[in-house]
C-alpha cells in the first residue's frame, strides 16, 4: 500500500525542522543521553545537545539557568517534525478506496456476529457487515466494544486535550517538548502555536478534558517562551486515548477466532502512523480478498444503548462551564474542586487473597487489567491537599456525573441514585 507521501501520491505538509526534548534534571539527562545512544545504534540520528546549543536551534527558549527548572540539555533528532494528521488520514483513505475498500462513515459497529467462538461480521447502525475477518481499531472505545465481544483489554481511556494560539509571524523553528515541565509547542504551518501535554487524569469517555489541565500547559509554555505570555489560546479541543499500562500498543489476535486488535496507542499513535499501516504481524489476507455483504441484503438495526457513538453528545459539554472542572464531596471535608484530590483508577479491587498461589497470568490480570467502562464507574479518589484520605466515587464516565460518594467502608450506592449539592452519597 505504501506509507509515504511519495508512495501514497498525498501531501502529508511534512515539516522536517527538528524536534528537541528537554532534560531539567539529572534522570532526564540520563535518559535522554540513553535515548540519543539507543538511536544512534538502531542507525538513527540524533544528537545531544548542551544548553547553549539548544539556545542556537531555539532562540525563543529560555535556557536560563535561573528559571524553576532550567534546561540541561537536549536530545535533538533534526530529520524529524511535523505532518499535517487530516492529510495522513486522506491519503491513506484516498489508496485503501483505490485499492477497492469500503470506507463507510457514520457507521457504528454494535454488536459482533460470532458462530461459536469464531467471529463471523459485524451489526452495525447501518446493518449487518459479514467479514472472513474482523480488526477492532476503535482506540478509546476498544473497551466498549471488546466487553460486547465478550473479553477484556488492559486500556483506559482518558481525555487528551490540545489547544492551538491565534495566527502568529513564524517565530518559532523547531519543535519543543518537554516532559518535566510538560508542555509540547510547535509553530503550524498558518502560524498558531500548537501546544499539548498529559491525559487527564481520571477515566473518561466526555471527549472533554478539566480546564486545570489546560491552564498547566499554559504555564508550562510561558514558563518555557516567555515571549508567548501575551499570545491567545484560540481553541481547545479533546478526544480520547486509550492508555495501556506500559504505553506501548497492543495488536495482533484476540480469544476470538478471525477478530484481532489494534489499540492502545494512548498519546503517541499519529506519529506511528506507518509502521501499523504495513503489513500485520499475523497473517491477514490481502484486502481483495475481503468479501462483503452487498448493502442491500444490510438489515438497519437501531444503535446500542451503550453506544461508542460520539455525536451527538447527550451529556455537558465543554461549553459548559460549570462542567470544566469535576465537583467531588469529600466525605471529610466536604466539596472541592478536582485539582484538590488524586485519583486513584478503579475501587473495589481486592489484593489476592491468595498471592503464592497465583499463575503468570492472573498476576497479570490483577496488575494491568481494570474495568474501563462506558457509564458508571465506582473509582478511588484522594483529598491529597485536604484531609490526605482515600474515599470512593461512582461516576459517570461519559456524563462525568458524580452519582455517588461513599467511605471505603460502606458499601458501593446503586448507580441510580444521583449526588445532590452537598450531599455525600
Ligand atoms: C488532542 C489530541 C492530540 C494528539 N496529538 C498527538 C500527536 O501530536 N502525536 C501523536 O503521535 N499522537 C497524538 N494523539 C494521539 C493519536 O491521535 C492517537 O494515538 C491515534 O489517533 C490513535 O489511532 P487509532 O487509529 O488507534 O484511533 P483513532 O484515530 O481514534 O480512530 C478510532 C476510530 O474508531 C471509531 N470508532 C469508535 N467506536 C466505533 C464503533 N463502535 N464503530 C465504528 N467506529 C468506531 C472512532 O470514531 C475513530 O474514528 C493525539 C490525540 C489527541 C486526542
Amino acid at each position: 500500500m505504501g506509507t509515504t507521501p511519495d508512495e501514497l501520491d498525498y501531501d502529508f505538509l511534512f515539516s522536517q525542522r527538528g524536534v528537541l526534548n528537554l532534560a531539567h534534571t539529572l534522570q532526564d539527562v540520563r535518559e535522554g543521553t540513553r535515548r540519543v545512544n539507543a538511536n544512534r545504534l538502531n542507525g538513527v540520528d540524533a544528537e545531544w545537545l548542551a544548553p547553549e546549543e539548544v539556545a542556537k536551534i531555539c532562540p525563543i527558549l529560555n535556557v536560563s539557568p535561573n528559571t524553576r527548572y532550567p534546561v540541561l540539555g537536549a536530545t535533538y533528532q533534526p530529520r524529524a517534525g511535523i505532518a499535517k494528521h487530516d492529510h495522513v488520514a486522506w491519503a491513506f483513505a484516498r489508496r485503501a478506496d483505490e485499492l477497492g475498500v469500503d470506507l463507510i462513515q457514520g457507521c457504528e459497529v454494535t454488536d459482533f456476529l460470532r458462530d461459536g467462538d469464531r467471529i463471523v461480521g459485524v451489526e452495525t447502525s447501518q446493518g449487518t457487515i459479514r467479514a472472513g475477518r474482523v480488526g477492532l481499531a476503535a482506540a478509546g472505545h476498544s473497551s466498549v466494544l471488546a466487553e460486547r465481544a465478550g473479553f477484556r483489554l488492559p486500556v483506559q481511556s482518558h481525555p487528551l486535550q490540545a489547544l492551538v494560539s491565534e495566527l502568529h509571524e513564524p517565530v518559532h523553528p523547531t519543535v519543543v517538548m518537554s516532559n518535566h515541565v510538560h508542555v509540547y509547542v510547535s509553530q503550524a504551518h498558518k502560524g498558531e502555536l500548537v501546544m499539548g501535554a498529559g491525559v487527564d487524569a481520571y477515566n473518561g469517555y466526555g471527549q472533554r478534558g478539566s480546564f486545570h489541565v489546560i491552564e498547566r500547559q499554559m504555564a508550562a509554555a510561558v514558563e518555557l517562551f516567555p515571549v508567548f505570555a501575551r499570545a491567545h489560546v484560540l481553541r481547545t479541543w479533546g478526544g480520547i486515548v486509550d492508555v495501556t499500562p506500559d504505553a506501548s500498543p497492543v495488536i495482533g489476535p484476540t480469544p476470538l477466532e478471525n477478530l484481532y486488535v489494534n489499540c492502545g496507542w494512548g498519546t503517541g499513535g499519529f506519529k506511528a502512523t506507518p509502521p501499523p499501516a504495513g503489513p500485520s504481524p499475523t497473517s491477514s489476507p490481502p484486502a481483495s480478498s475481503i468479501r462483503w455483504a452487498p448493502r442491500s441484503a444490510w438489515s438497519a438495526s437501531p444503535p446500542a444503548p451503550w453506544s461508542t457513538n460520539t455525536a451527538p453528545r447527550p451529556w455537558p459539554t465543554e461549553n459548559d462551564e460549570e462542567n470544566a472542572v469535576l465537583l467531588l464531596n469529600c466525605p471529610w471535608c466536604g466539596p472541592r474542586d478536582e485539582t484538590e484530590y488524586h485519583y486513584g483508577g478503579q475501587a473495589h479491587v481486592p489484593y489476592p487473597a491468595t498471592p503464592d498461589a497465583l499463575t503468570d497470568q492472573e498476576w497479570a490480570e490483577y496488575l494491568f487489567y481494570r474495568d474501563n467502562p462506558k457509564g458508571p464507574f465506582a473509582e478511588r479518589w484522594m483529598h491529597s491537599t485536604g484531609c490526605r484520605r482515600w474515599f470512593n466515587v461512582l461516576r459517570d464516565t461519559a456524563s462525568h456525573q458524580v452519582l455517588a460518594v461513599y467511605r471505603p467502608d460502606e458499601t458501593r450506592p446503586a448507580p441510580h441514585h444521583v449526588q445532590g449539592p452537598g450531599e455525600n452519597r
